[in-house]
């Protein structure tokens, strides 16, 4: 692991304010953090990838969330494509697409948002319809993370009347790939809106077959998605509880360091305290993941939401901390306070989990 945050530490250096403010992140810096095999390191040996724990990975995504959430934003869709084709791909399909994905030969996005399908992902409205010896796809995903980047797309949509996923490549004729303008956060994160207009694939594209439900491949795809996100949440409170800590340590004001103020000190309580909790949250849950435990469905639940929203009021913390010194754009704190706003929106808003983790409750306590 050691090797792999090395190189994190040296293709991002001191840029990622910079790709921030240019909503881009270098495409070679995303090609060799793919050779490497670390845009989704969790994909098996026997599939071409590093196969790391879900801990070992969670561990990784932190750091790399410490340095450049968009840059993590990009780990995560890898990721999240890779966990859907090995789960739902034929043998066949692991074979073609695990191993360019694993060397970032081949660079992934995932769809499951419409204009009309947010948090209620039961309503989406793209069709994936048999067409000939193919299939063929309409419909509109809407903030596909890393879609300005990838090569192919993994598209969720009916199937029948259940669902499915296709692998659609981005350069089939009928595919438009729209840069969402200037979003607040994770701006470097390759976020865009897709049309998919009587995009003919062969059969072979075709993730999972018919008959299952729409709910099962996208819960599947999910669940990567938000260990990802809660990692990545892990890394941003890292980063803000350095910059405050070292900020209170050497700032003087009132003739002693910010951090002999008690109420600046209690600040730094609250961060390193939500660092800690979010931590136990993500390592709890991926040991669930590495173990095959039941249990973690609602674990990730619980560390996404649990991070995400230590994230939130972390990074707010530490814009506080720091005051005008973390005041502009570009700087570590005032860029965590915008991704991290994100993260609490997706993968399953904060409510969404909440609902999730309370029926966990109810249940529990039958
Ligand atoms: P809505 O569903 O309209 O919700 C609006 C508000 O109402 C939220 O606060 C929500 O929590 C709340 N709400 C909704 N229903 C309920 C309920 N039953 N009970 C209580 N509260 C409720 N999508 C992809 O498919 N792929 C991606 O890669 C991707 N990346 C993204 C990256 C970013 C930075 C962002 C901002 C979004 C991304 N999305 C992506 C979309 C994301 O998954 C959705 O934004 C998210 O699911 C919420 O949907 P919505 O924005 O339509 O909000």
């Amino acid at each position: 692991l050691a090797e792999a945050t090395a190189l994190v530490d040296e293709l991002v250096g001191d840029q990622a304010g910079a790709w921030d403010s240019a909503g881009a992140l270098p495409e070679p810096v995303l090609r060799k953090l793919g050779a490497a095999g670390l845009l989704c390191a969790q994909v098996p040996a026997r599939h071409g990838g590093r196969g790391l724990t879900s801990l070992a990975n969670g561990e990784l995504t932190a750091h790399a969330g410490s340095r450049d959430s968009s840059l993590r934003s990009v780990m995560t869709s890898q990721g999240m494509a890779a966990w859907a084709i090995q789960r739902l791909g034929s043998a066949p399909q692991r074979a073609t697409w695990l191993p360019a994905l694993a060397r970032g030969e081949r660079l992934a996005a995932v769809g499951f948002s419409e204009p009309g399908a947010g948090s209620d992902l039961s309503t989406m409205d793209t069709r994936i319809a048999p067409d000939g010896d193919g299939v063929r796809l309409d419909g509109v995903k809407v903030w596909m993370t890393a879609a300005a980047y990838a090569d192919v797309l993994v598209v969720f949509g009916r199937y029948g009347d259940g669902g499915a996923a296709a692998l659609v490549p981005v350069d089939a004729p009928g595919v438009r790939v729209e840069p969402v303008p200037e979003p607040m956060g994770c701006r470097a994160a390759g976020h865009a809106t897709v049309h998919l207009d009587g995009v003919r694939l062969p059969a072979t594209a075709l993730l999972g077959g018919p008959g299952q439900p729409l709910s099962l491949p996208v819960t599947i795809a999910l669940a990567y998605g938000r260990m990802s996100v809660a990692w990545g949440c892990v890394g941003i409170l890292r980063a803000c509880l350095a910059a405050a800590a070292g900020h209170a340590a050497t700032r003087t004001q009132f003739g002693r360091p910010l951090a002999e103020h008690q109420l600046v000190a209690r600040h730094l309580a609250e961060l390193y305290t939500a660092e800690q909790a979010a931590t136990r949250a993500c390592e709890h849950a991926s040991r669930c993941w590495d173990a095959g435990s039941p249990e973690s469905v609602t674990a990730t639940v619980l560390a996404k939401y649990t991070a995400s929203t230590h994230a939130a009021a972390g990074a707010a913390t530490a814009v506080q901390v720091l005051a005008s010194a973390g005041s502009q754009d570009g700087h570590v704190v005032a860029r965590a306070y915008r991704d991290a706003k994100l993260m609490e929106i997706i993968e399953g808003s904060s409510e969404i989990c909440q609902l999730i983790i309370a029926r966990h409750a109810v249940a529990s306590a039958a």
